[in-house]
């Protein structure tokens, strides 16, 4: 009962493994592959994220036949974990946001390009949504730079993609390089998951656009200087000053404002003070002289209070 209980509940489980896929989600790249034809031409391929190895698994069999060799197609596999052998796949066990491994599969290209790249990176999930779909966008990103190297004009990229509530900025800065962005929900994929594949056609990068590893996200250790960007790679905003430029500047000090008649100044208390601010409990310390005063260098320590820290 317990060992078929996911055969049971589950039938993509079921039916990769009495097909020999690797994975369920095999069958996700084969829906994406039944709406958008996305294998036609092809002949060479990126498989990122790879393992275990169930994309590769497809694209050897679409590409390459059932043999492994009815056709020359070149298929690189990229991925953290080691993954068994696929005849007719070349392995690099790799991580994606890594310039190494950009070269890395470069070198396999031997100046070539690629016609598809696909990606279908995901972090161990942390259970933290917000985290989990920042880790997910980081690795699309980081996928969407290798490709911006290896892909060839008109060529296609396919990505997981998370479609949390910041999801519209990816699909911005997606649109910026392929003419055609759509976003599928294969069958196979859980409708309780807010997984999804984004399926960018027409590789066309901006006129002078330079392929770089860059991701100020990812790398504190910036290889570019941004500030020394040109053409489409830098992005300039226009600056606008606002407001009256005779008008009060907040970097200045003015003189306080007598009260008509009076040589004093009344002071005013503020609108609305915080109701629970996190510095409460330090005020309540120093009404009651329990914070003692920074002592050169040193912190504020606060006295010990009562039995509770004694
Ligand atoms: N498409 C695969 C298949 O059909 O067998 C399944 C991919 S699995 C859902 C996600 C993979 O992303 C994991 O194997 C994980 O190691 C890989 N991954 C996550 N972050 C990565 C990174 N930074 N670089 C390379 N691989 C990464």
């Amino acid at each position: 009962m317990g060992r078929s209980s996911k055969d049971k509940r589950d039938v993509y489980y079921r039916r990769a493994k009495e097909e020999g896929w690797r994975a369920r989600s095999a069958y996700k790249l084969l829906q994406i592959n039944d709406d958008f034809n996305i294998f036609e031409g092809v002949t060479r391929v990126v498989d990122l994220c790879a393992a275990p190895g169930s994309w590769s698994q497809v694209l050897a069999q679409k590409l390459r036949g059932e043999s492994g060799q009815k056709s020359e197609a070149k298929i690189v596999a990229v991925d953290l974990q080691a993954m068994a052998p696929i005849p007719g796949v070349i392995q690099i066990q790799g991580d994606i946001t890594k310039k190494s491994t950009a070269h890395a599969i470069i070198g396999h290209f031997e100046g070539e390009q690629a016609d598809l790249v696909v990606c279908d990176g995901a972090p161990d999930v942390t259970g933290l949504h917000d985290i989990d779909e920042y880790i997910q966008a980081q690795l699309l990103l980081a996928a969407l730079n290798i490709t911006t190297h290896v892909l060839k004009k008109s060529g296609t990229f396919v990505a997981k993609i998370f479609r949390g509530k910041d999801v519209t900025l990816l699909y911005a800065q997606l649109k910026i390089f392929f003419s055609l962005v759509t976003v599928f929900k294969p069958r196979s994929s859980r409708n309780s998951s807010i997984e999804a594949f984004v399926v960018c056609q027409g590789y066309s990068p901006p006129e002078g656009y330079v392929p770089n590893m860059s991701n100020p996200l990812l790398d504190q250790q910036y290889d570019v200087n941004f500030n020394n960007l040109e053409g489409p790679n830098r992005v300039i905003v226009p600056f606008l000053a606002c407001g009256d430029l005779s008008g009060f500047d907040s970097d200045m000090t003015y003189p306080l404002e007598l009260e008509a008649g009076k040589n004093t100044y009344s002071y005013l208390e503020p609108t609305q003070s915080p109701i629970n601010p996190p510095y409460k409990e330090a005020c309540e310390l120093r009404k009651s002289d329990m914070l003692s005063k920074p002592l050169g260098s040193h912190v504020v320590k606060a006295k010990l209070i009562g039995s509770q820290h004694n």
